[in-house]
Parts: C-alpha cells; structure tokens; sequence
C-alpha cells in the first residue's frame, strides 16, 4: 500500500485551544532538489525547509504568499523557499563552497531567517530571527515567539535517502480561558506529537497517524490541501522587472547580446526577449 504523500492536513482540538498541522512531501521535495546538484546535506535543509514553509502559509490567515530565506557565514550563503496559500512551493539555495556538511549550524553557520510575507491584497511584510537555535524547528518556534506571541511548537522530517521530508506543528490559539490551562493544554499536545517516529511519518497516511497520536482528543480535520512544485516565474513578470531598467540600458544589451535575457534562478527557465519585444520600452523613455 503506498502513503498518500504531497498533502498537508490542518486541524483543530477542539475544546483545547490549539491548533495542528501535518505535511508528508515526496514529489514536490523530489522535483524541488532535481533541478539543482546539491550535496546531501543540502538537499535534506532545503527539504527541511520546504516542508517548514508548507507549515508557515498554512498559519495565513488570508491570500498571499510567504518567503524563508536563511543567510549566513557556513558553506551555504543562502537558502530560500517561496510557497502560497495554495501550497505552490519551490525553492533553491546558493553554495559559497562545496560542502559535505550536515544540519542547521555546519551549513548556514551563524546567521539569520528573514521571513517576507505578502497578501495579495494589502502591503508585504518582514519578521527576522537570528539563527541561534541548533535546529530550523526551533528556530521557527522562537519566530512565531518573537514576531506574533504565539506559543508554537514545530518537528521537521527527513528519511536518510533524502526522498521524503514532513513535518508538524501545533499552536495555541488566543481564546478567553486562563493563560495557565491554555499552556497546560499546549504542553500536553505537544507531549503527544513528540512520539512521532520519522519511520511512521514516512509510512502512515495522515489519518491513521492522527489517530496514532490524538486518539483520545477531539480532532477536526479540515480539507486536505495537496502539496505541488510550481514555479512562479512569468514572462510577464521578466517584463516587470525589464521595464525598470533605462532604454539606453537595453539598447546596449541587445546591442552586445542581440536580446535581454533573464533566467529564472528557481526553475533555471531561461527568457529572452528580442528587439521588437522591447519596443514599448525602449522608445518610451522615462522621464
Ligand atoms: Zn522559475
């Protein structure tokens, strides 16, 4: 029997003032490393924070998207991960060296997670954590601790041939009740989900899993959202981009370069664009 993976199960305990979320990846983490030669270390952070991600836009209350970025000192100089609501994700990161390095400090060193958020409708914004923590969960914790007051707790999965990533997270939601049995609440969730085993996230469909942990709480489970590699680039949004640039500027591209082209660094999906594509920018000069 195979596990239905690339989807991710968000839920209520009800009568416990918490939240939960669950995401298995195999596919979309698959497609996501493909692209790229990473070393193995690499890929299973980058996995790591592809299934981190899926976590993050599911909190969203609202259309938008989110980007991780990790930047440091270590052999990696940066990583990013870029998801929406509708659990679109790709992601990438950037080797300074080669590294056989393993783990949050041995490639990222010391640095810092810069969280940009960005509905569609409204103006974008950005939270930044220090990396001090010796984990990408617990560094994501102490985001939601920093940046919204929010109790939560957050487990990352990778199996050792770096096929599947997953991970959970619960947290607490403000309500009337005392803060003290709310944490109490928070803590005993969190005990529960600690049990996970990585062999059981790898090889159980969320619903038997979910049982496996919560069976004695109240558990409402939303619609399943499945989980996809999508990159995001456009032409359009190449253009976007190209009509900042001055006409002198791209006169002299397509003068040394016969076109402009642009490669997107994600999908590495190369555009070009010739003369007569250019024409509205070139003889319209800004002023
Ligand atoms: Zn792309």
């Amino acid at each position: 029997m195979t596990v239905k993976t690339d989807v991710l199960n968000r839920y209520l305990f009800d009568g416990k003032h918490a939240r939960g979320e669950l995401v298995q990846l195999t596919k979309a983490y698959q497609e996501i490393i493909a692209l790229h030669e990473y070393p193995l270390g690499v890929q299973a952070l980058l996995g790591e924070l592809v299934a981190a991600t899926c976590l993050l836009t599911a909190t969203l209350k609202f259309e938008g998207e989110i980007t991780v970025q990790l930047q440091g000192n270590g052999p990696i100089s940066y990583m990013s991960v870029n998801g929406d609501d509708k659990q679109n994700m790709r992601g990438i990161a950037r080797l300074a060296e080669p590294t056989d390095g393993k783990g949050l400090r041995a490639l990222i060193g010391n640095g810092t997670m810069v969280i940009t958020i960005r509905p569609e409708k409204g103006e974008p914004y950005q939270g930044v954590v220090a990396l001090d923590k010796d984990n990408l969960a617990d560094c994501l914790a102490h985001y939601f601790e920093v940046s919204e007051q929010i109790p939560t707790k957050i487990w990352l999965f990778n199996n050792a041939d770096n096929t599947q990533v997953a991970g959970s997270l619960i947290q607490l939601l403000p309500d009337s009740d005392s803060k003290e049995t709310q944490l109490s609440d928070f803590e005993h969730l969190c005990q529960l989900t600690n049990t996970i085993k990585a062999e059981e996230i790898f090889s159980l469909d969320a619903e038997d899993l979910l049982y496996r942990l919560y069976h004695q709480e109240e558990v409402r489970l939303f619609e399943p959202q499945s989980v996809n590699y999508q990159c995001s680039c456009s032409e359009e949004k190449c253009l976007t981009a190209i009509s900042q640039v001055s006409p002198s500027e791209l006169t002299s591209i397509i003068a040394e370069q016969g076109c402009v082209s642009m490669t997107c660094e994600y999908c590495l999906t190369t555009y070009k664009f010739d003369e007569p594509k250019l024409a509205h920018f070139i003889n319209e000069p800004k002023h």
